[in-house]
């Protein structure tokens, strides 16, 4: 592999740091030059900041006060394709470069020196000339066990210089190894045998293989219901990015999914991969951020944000649920991490496998056309098919006020119980109720700080505003009126499905999924294995459940409430339904049994209800593509949000109107601009939010437009701007 450009000693180069500015920073070399893409430490005023050598310095400064940089740090160079990477998503996300190269940091101990990288402990070794010094070490070892400790520890709790350590660690007293952090990956064995391929498993996995193989670019979209081996298949071309040397990472929408996930590889390929997300220890994190930069940890599973990590040489990226919309980062900077997988593949020669039951629109569109290639396993593996799907229309059934499972879902599920199989009614809100509700006067107890309801949590006794987070104990008399005993539940949540399912079914064992119920991974984990292992009659779940889990002895769903998520105006409304109510019902019937969904609605005839009880998927794809077109929004036209907030209503709306007001730029490339308007949520956290969206035909310099725009722009301080590129909802 061709070394990168070197800048001996004293040569000037531009370094981007972590900080807030908008420029390269010219820096003299340090002793001993240093590669471009250096990780190094810079002094800038006082502090010390990370930075990364991004090219030569510009000059034109006194040459006497640009200062040097400290020292390079012990990590890989970055390589010249993650500069690029990093590069274009800031273009792409108007996402300013110190911001980006935070996210491509984000390594616990980066900056440690090597020698803090190396454990002390007891050894076997004898001393024959024993001072006070050297006994004071080894003491000092022997009080604590069998702990190791960090050179400058040991030494500092010995009362000891480092070379005395040093001296021991020659003779063998004290043992020198490696921290755990630099603890190579187990390998992982292509040659081992996986399960043995259907026919057109065994087809789609050798398209997918000769993708990886050609060692070019190329995305395919996977499509297949739950159940029909999608995992099993895209493990072949994990498999095979491995037998080329190449590294692969693997995304999972939700971290619950990763215990099963990492079984299942250990069962492929002998070993386990790397696990890069929110869970994973610090330890952890600094051996996978190194490992992978190294090239030894052949496989990571992740979150999103894997896609920053250094690799070495990746061949192929998995995004599994592709159509999650968790993929969608919303705070800092905005990305669809899909999108930006297929981003980093291209500019690695990496393949791209997207796996979906239910695909979203902009990978069908893409596959239509022809940008991606696209594979399709119809059947279920072990010859199962989807459930039978039928709507429960809610208007002739006979429910009394306050209950929300019908007596046709009712005698459904008894019979699943008879027979000792499993049933799942699903509904997609957290918490007891979503409304509380004084019936002495009427209020509705809202969050003090966001535009928001508070929701009950019943197993808490608590309120708990889904927006901040922000919770208080449920209170004996209305905030509004102080009447006393009047506070009521309006609607159905999810633990007040479990405790109508408690009465229709005492003798049931009832199991609750719900990502508020679980203190950590492990105890879902755990939660979720009981279930599988068939320790539940029913399960009452939110969204969760919908997300990939394996349950062989559910054979029925129960959607409580189909048109929940078409109320409302969003364009993306339809598609996210269609894509929930397929994947719940996916859960149902996956081993020999077959499976049946039930789906309680107040408007069978509606077009979206109807094209989800048809299956008739292409269909519905083709419709809702048409609809978009014709309203010129993604994927056939292009948009952006733009939120301001500030805990000032009247300002944040006039500075909007101005902006609206003010938009030649937009203009110029034939965008229209609409707003202000509240945002989705008006308020979060004492913040007045207002949103602009901006429409752009699809081969409209949109990025650049937006920065000439908002460029002139000063904001008061307290005022916030964030750019939404392809917004969630519009
Ligand atoms: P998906 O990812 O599409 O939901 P999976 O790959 O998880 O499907 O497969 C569903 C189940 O069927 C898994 O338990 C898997 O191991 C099993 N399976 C799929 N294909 C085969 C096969 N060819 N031989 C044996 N088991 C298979
Ligand atoms: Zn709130």
């Amino acid at each position: 592999m061709d070394l990168p450009e070197f800048y001996p000693e004293q040569t000037l180069v531009g370094v981007l740091t972590t900080q807030p500015l908008d420029r390269l920073l010219d820096y003299r070399a340090p002793e001993g030059g240093c590669y471009l893409g250096a990780f190094v430490e810079v002094p800038l005023g006082p502090r010390k900041v990370l930075g990364v050598v991004w090219g030569p310095g510009q000059g034109g400064f006194d040459p006497a006060r640009i200062r040097q940089v400290n020292r390079v740090l012990d990590a890989p160079p970055m390589r010249e394709e993650m500069r690029q990477f990093l590069g274009r998503v800031a273009d792409y996300t108007l996402t300013p470069m110190p911001a980006m190269l935070r996210l491509a940091s984000r390594a616990p101990g980066l900056g440690d020196a090597p020698s803090m990288r190396k454990i002390y402990r007891l050894g076997t070794g004898t001393v024959e000339r024993q001072t006070d010094a050297r006994t004071r070490v080894l003491e000092t070892l022997k009080d604590y066990g069998g702990l190791a400790f960090t050179l400058g520890e040991l030494a500092e709790m010995a009362g000891v210089s480092t070379s005395v350590v040093k001296g021991l660690v020659k003779l063998g007293a004290v043992r020198e190894e490696d921290s755990p952090r630099d603890l190579p990956y187990p390998r992982l064995d292509p040659a081992l045998q996986g399960v043995k391929l259907a026919d057109d498993q065994q087809e789609a996995a050798n398209k997918l293989i000769s993708g990886v193989a050609s060692g070019s670019y190329g995305t395919t979209l996977l499509k297949g219901v739950t159940g029909s081996g999608k995992t099993e298949v895209y493990l072949e071309a994990v498999a095979e990015c491995l037998r080329q040397g190449r590294q692969a990472l693997v995304l999972l929408p939700e971290i619950a999914l990763t215990a099963e996930f990492l079984t299942r590889v250990e069962k492929r390929f002998g070993a386990k991969p790397a696990e890069w997300h929110s869970g994973v220890t610090m330890t952890e994190r600094r051996r996978c951020w190194r490992m992978v930069g190294q090239g030894e940890a052949q496989l990571v599973v992740g979150a999103r944000s894997s896609l920053y990590l250094p690799f070495r040489d990746l061949g192929l990226i998995v995004v599994d649920e592709e159509h999650d919309t968790s993929y969608k980062q919303e705070d800092g900077v905005h990305y669809n991490a899909r999108d930006m997988a297929v981003l980093r593949a291209s500019l690695n020669g990496a393949h791209v496998v997207l796996a979906s039951a239910t695909p979203s629109l902009e990978s069908w569109a893409n596959a239509e056309a022809g940008k991606y290639g696209r594979i399709d396993l119809t059947s279920r593996f072990g010859a199962s098919v989807m459930p039978d799907m039928r709507a429960i229309d809610m208007r002739s059934e006979d429910l009394p006020g306050s209950r929300w499972v019908s007596p046709t879902l009712r005698a459904a599920v008894q019979a699943r119980i008879e027979a000792g199989e499993q049933s799942l009614l699903f509904i997609n809100r957290r918490g007891y109720a979503p409304v509380t509700i004084c019936r002495a006067c009427g209020h509705q107890i809202g969050c003090d700080h966001c535009d928001a309801r508070m929701v009950e949590h019943r197993f808490q006794k608590r309120l708990v505003c889904h927006q901040c987070g922000e919770s208080k104990p449920m209170p004996q008399a209305c905030p509004s009126c102080e009447v006393e005993g009047k506070l009521a539940p309006v609607g159905p949540g999810v633990e007040r499905l479990a405790e109508e399912a408690k009465e229709l079914f005492p003798d049931a064992r009832i199991a609750v999924l719900s990502s508020d119920l679980f203190g950590s991974a492990r105890a879902l984990k755990a939660q979720i294995e009981a279930i599988a292992g068939g320790e539940a009659d029913i399960i009452i779940g939110t969204q969760l459940v919908a997300k990939g889990h394996n349950f062989p002895l559910l054979t029925l769903v129960g959607v409580i409430d189909a048109d929940l998520g078409l109320q409302g105006s969003d364009l993306r409304a339809a598609e996210r339904t269609f894509q929930l109510m397929r994947q719940v019902a996916g859960r149902a019937g996956r081993a020999e049994k077959p499976g049946e969904a039930l789906l309680q609605t107040f408007q069978p005839e509606h077009p979206v209800i109807r094209a989800i009880l048809s299956g008739d998927e292409e269909g519905f794809w083709r419709a809702e593509a048409a609809g978009r077109e014709a309203a010129g929004v993604p994927p056939y036209g292009r948009m952006a949000g733009i939120v301001l907030s500030s805990p000032d209503i009247q300002a944040v709306f006039d500075i909007g109107s101005d902006l609206a007001r003010n938009a030649g730029a937009l203009h110029e490339i034939g965008a229209q601009v609409f707003g202000p308007a509240p945002a989705p949520i008006a308020r979060i956290r004492g913040r007045h939010r207002v949103r602009l969206l901006v429409k752009a035909t699809k081969g409209a310099p949109l990025q650049a437009a937006l920065a000439k725009w908002i460029a002139p722009l000063k904001l008061p301080n307290n005022f916030r701007l964030q750019i939404d590129i392809d917004p969630q909802s519009f």
